[in-house]
């Protein structure tokens, strides 16, 4: 176990009021909440289970939460909540949702539900066309972060565009209510306005969470904040620890000024800074002091370490995209030979998703073995999706956008005359289409042909909900994927009947997590009057992506966006793409938003532990064409005397690639 340092200890000691660690990269943030939750636990006897620590990722959640059992004896760490913000917000809602008011079995939706939730209201008004979805989107996103109801949207609204768009907002919360859904703002905003309006609610909950601890707290947007301070009360039990320079969640609506509102909200605030990390060797941080250096700072830090000079800082430009993915790969296969190093020691770090697909190529052909986090998720793929539908009919019946996906998926031949009629009866009477499908009012609007169709349908669907609330849910669940063929409609529509079988693993393997959930929450004695809901409810979560990616601790090289490195570390990091435009991103140079795409750039270097790797290629296909590329700025910032460049200027980029396929093919000769 770790030795703790002064400053540590006394952010882990101190439990008489609010307190803040503030301090840079790697400087044992993480380190201290986890040993906090086990100090509460074993020297100030605070029962686990009134102690909540709030994470930013589930995965993160995860670790604490084993760490946290590693340092405590037996089960005193039973009944611990660590979760990220959404999950908690879940939790209070599926305890409280009688006084909310949601049927049982409300739906999740999640950023494409909501999408096409949107596009539907927007195109049956006319008012605004297709391309601004996104932009309606994130407005009421960021409403719904900052606590705006319609009506204040309303009365706020400054131009005709934007009191259309707070329209829109009114009658998408009125669609997601007659849903019985809620979309992943409202996890934290319906509890907030619930703690505000009903003190009772919040003194049970009060009671519940006597000690509240939260990570990376400059990530924190208005609502998550107003959660934390509702559930702190004037108690003062809290810790919460940051870095301003690392955030970068602000286009989510992360307001790092909740750090400074923290000290007028808790007069009483104790402000611990770390200045020691643990993590990186001095040149490392070197560059990443030097670089942030150049955003203006509220708050003071230097950060130094104790790991030694260690290797200077390599910035390589290649010739294109390719020859960088090329240039990546084969070091890391020749380096992990040749110095006897494992694949999951090296991180690959990008700005964008798109960045992957080449890297994979590469990686691939050399067959390196690696994983992508984040990314394209499983939930993302149609099967999933088609099989999520029916698992969200299941628990909720009046989730619209599931019956639609489905109905026919596989084909029922319920035609598009008989689902508009639907649609116009639901409309009018502000019901779903399922309850609208029962209705004696709809059912005499259709001949015999049309009717029979779609009463065998919700006839059908009301008994495999019977099935899966009952005894054997899982077997009701395989059941049903059986009863609808959906395997051979997978044959039907895939490329190849290999795809095919691919995409029904993915099915099996949807199913096989949902037992496990459902498992687990038995082990764990979360005992539920609804437990397949709950399950299925976490799964939309996206929590099984997560923990396939934790259970999954083979050696692998491990992919991922510089946002979702956030938290990690790795002996060896590569960051691709240091061009403008990429990194900062052409959007944040259009917005004037360098900041943050500095503080991204500053995320990235303090993930690595011995080596860091920066690289960008001269030419790069963007938007459809294959165009110069500038080198990033963000490179011009760092201090030259730690810094070892390649491939600018004199020496040929292409000698760069010749030079690791040399290497490469004479090593591989040696193991001949
Ligand atoms: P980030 O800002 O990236 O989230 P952090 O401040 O949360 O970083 P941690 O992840 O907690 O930092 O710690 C960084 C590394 O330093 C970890 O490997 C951790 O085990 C180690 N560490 C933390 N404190 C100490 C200590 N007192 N002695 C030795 N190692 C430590
Ligand atoms: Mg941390």
């Amino acid at each position: 176990m770790t030795q703790l340092n002064p400053r540590q200890k006394e952010a882990v000691l101190y439990v008489d009021g609010p307190c803040l660690v503030l301090a840079g990269a790697g400087s044992g943030k993480t380190s201290v909440i986890t040993r906090k939750i086990a100090y509460l636990i074993r020297d100030c006897e605070l029962p686990a289970r009134h102690i909540a620590a709030l994470t930013f990722t589930n995965k993160a959640a995860r670790e604490m939460k084993e760490r946290v059992s590693s340092l405590v004896k037996g089960s005193a760490s039973k009944g611990l909540t660590v979760s990220t913000f959404h999950n908690l917000g879940l939790n209070v809602i599926r305890r409280e949702s009688k006084i909310l008011g949601f049927k049982p079995g409300f739906s999740i939706f999640d950023a494409d539900d909501a999408r096409a939730l949107l596009k539907e209201l927007m195109l049956k008004e006319g008012e605004l066309d297709n391309d601004h979805i996104d932009l309606v989107q994130n407005q009421i996103s960021r409403w719904k972060n900052d606590l705006i109801t319609g009506e204040q949207a309303l009365a706020i609204a400054q131009s005709p565009a934007e009191r259309t768009i707070a329209r829109i907002y009114q009658r998408y919360n009125q669609a997601l209510k007659a849903y019985n859904a809620v979309d992943f703002d409202d996890l934290i905003l319906i509890p907030v306005n619930l703690f505000a309006s009903n003190p009772e609610v919040l003194a049970r909950w009060q009671r519940k969470i006597r000690y509240l601890l939260v990570d990376e707290y400059q990530d924190t947007n208005s609502s998550q904040y107003l959660l934390v301070r509702l559930l702190v009360g004037d108690r003062g039990a809290l810790t919460v620890v940051g870095d301003d320079d690392q955030s970068i969640y602000a286009w989510r609506g992360a307001r790092p000024e909740n750090m400074s509102l923290l000290k007028q909200d808790f007069p009483t605030l104790k402000v611990i800074k770390l200045e020691q990390n643990y993590r990186s060797t001095s040149r490392i941080l070197r560059v990443a002091n030097h670089l942030i250096a150049h955003n203006p700072h509220e708050f003071d830090k230097a950060l130094w370490s104790e790991m030694g000079l260690g290797d200077s800082i390599r910035v390589i430009r290649c010739n294109n995209e390719d020859a960088e993915a090329e240039r990546v790969a084969t070091e890391i296969l020749t380096d992990r030979i040749r110095f006897q190093r494992q694949f999951r020691d090296y991180a690959i770090l990008y700005r964008g998703n798109h960045q992957a697909r080449l890297l994979e190529i590469k990686l691939q052909h050399h067959q390196v073995p690696y994983r992508i986090s984040g990314g394209s998720s499983f939930f993302a793929k149609t099967e999933i999706k088609d099989i999520m539908a029916y698992l969200r009919l299941v628990v909720n019946p009046d989730d619209d956008n599931a019956f639609l996906r489905i109905i026919n998926t596989p084909r029922r031949q319920i035609g598009t005359s008989i689902l508009e009629t639907l649609g116009n009866y639901a409309g009018e009477r502000h019901i779903s289409l399922y309850a609208a499908s029962q209705e004696i009012g709809f059912i005499s609007q259709l001949t015999d042909k049309n009717s029979e169709r779609l009463q065998r349908f919700t006839h059908w669907l009301k008994q495999v909900t019977d099935r899966c609330h009952g005894e054997h849910p899982i077997t009701a669940v395989r059941e049903m994927i059986e009863d609808i063929d959906y395997e051979g409609w997978l044959h039907q529509n895939a490329a190849s009947s290999k795809a095919a079988e691919k995409r029904m693993e993915n099915v099996l393997y949807l199913v096989e997590s949902l037992q496990k959930t459902l498992e687990r929450a038995e082990e764990n004695d979360d005992a539920s009057e609804t437990p397949m809901k709950d399950a299925i409810a976490k799964l939309v979560l996206r929590d099984l992506m997560e923990r396939q990616e934790e259970e999954d601790d083979s050696d692998q090289v491990q992919l991922m966006t510089l946002h979702a490195s956030k938290g990690l570390e790795f002996p060896y990091v590569y960051m691709v793409g240091l061009e403008e435009e990429l990194l900062p991103h052409r959007n944040s140079i259009e917005d004037n938003n360098i900041e943050e795409e500095r503080r991204l750039t500053y995320v990235g270097i303090t993930r690595a532990r011995k080596n860091l790797t920066m690289t960008l290629a001269g030419k790069r296909k963007q938007y459809g064409e294959i165009s110069e590329t500038t080198p990033s700025r963000f490179l011009d910032e760092l201090p030259a005397e730690d810094i070892e460049r390649e491939g600018f200027g004199q020496s040929s980029p292409e000698k760069n690639i010749a030079k690791g396929e040399e290497t490469l093919s004479s090593l591989l000769n040696l193991f001949d």
